[in-house]
């Protein structure tokens, strides 16, 4: 064996343990890639913490007035505005459990035009937009009750919706059902290209009433009223069984 046959046995060992240990190398660099990017086994514990799915619906809720130029009635220290904004934003916080986007037209004490709410709903191709009010008479303060406004130009299946958030707000309240009423000229509900109704949740006019309406007791019951009227609606439209509906619901 000479010295160069040597060198040259010596290179190829050399050239194999390099060979070997980039072999190594790549392997591992290959396990820990499909580690990474291999889908996680789904176990018992993620499925059960996913939670129900949502229902795939946009509601728009819409806290009447606002704002220092908005207020709607005042009879001593309750404002409208004020009981509008507490009883919406309860009923966002119960149908966001339930629906994948309601929206709010205000969160905070400020005036948001008319016409702006009625966009807000169309921009965001709402399904329902319902609007809360407080009623009020002059001179009366004994008038009570709740009634639900709808324009009947619009399309069919706003009707629909004003009855059944009427007739569960009445049971979930007890309070003087008053009502479905029909108006051409409430701008909000007549702009809005879905279906849509504003709702006098009770008259602050009144003394009895007005101390019912400030409690949070009696704003969860309206709340579960409303709530329930929206899913019975949506129930209603999508029945197979009533053909006359669903043809209503696709022409909105
Ligand atoms: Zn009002």
């Amino acid at each position: 064996m000479n010295k160069r046959y040597k060198r040259t046995k010596k290179r190829k060992l050399n050239r194999r343990r390099v060979g070997l240990v980039f072999i190594i190398i790549i392997l591992i660099i290959t396990a820990c890639i499909y580690n990474s990017v291999k889908p996680k086994e789904q176990t018992a514990e993620t499925i059960a913490y996913s939670g129900p799915t949502k229902i795939n619906k946009c509601i728009v809720i819409d806290a009447g007035h606002g704002g220092e130029e908005e207020p709607g009635c005042i009879f001593g220290n309750v404002l409208e505005k004020n009981i509008d904004l507490q009883i919406a934003k309860k009923l966002q916080e119960k149908l966001s459990q339930e629906y994948t986007q309601v929206i709010m037209t205000r969160t905070e004490d400020v005036n948001v035009y008319l016409n702006e709410r009625a966009r807000i709903a169309n921009r965001n191709n709402a399904d329902i937009f319902v609007s809360i009010h407080q009623n009020a008479l002059e001179d009366d303060t004994v008038t009570n009750g709740i009634e639900t406004w709808y324009n009947p130009e619009k399309d069919t299946v706003s009707k629909i919706l004003a009855e059944n958030i009427q007739e569960n707000v009445i049971s979930a309240t007890d309070a003087e059902d008053l009502g479905t009423k029909e108006s051409t000229g409430l701008i909000v509900i007549t702009k809005t290209e879905m279906a849509s109704c504003l709702i006098e949740t009770g008259f602050l006019s009144s003394t009895k009433e007005r101390q019912k309406l400030v409690t949070d007791t009696y704003q969860d019951k309206i709340v579960e009223g409303i709530y329930n009227g929206i899913k019975a609606y949506f129930e209603e439209i999508e029945s197979p069984n009533d053909n006359t509906n669903t043809i209503a619901g696709n022409n909105v």
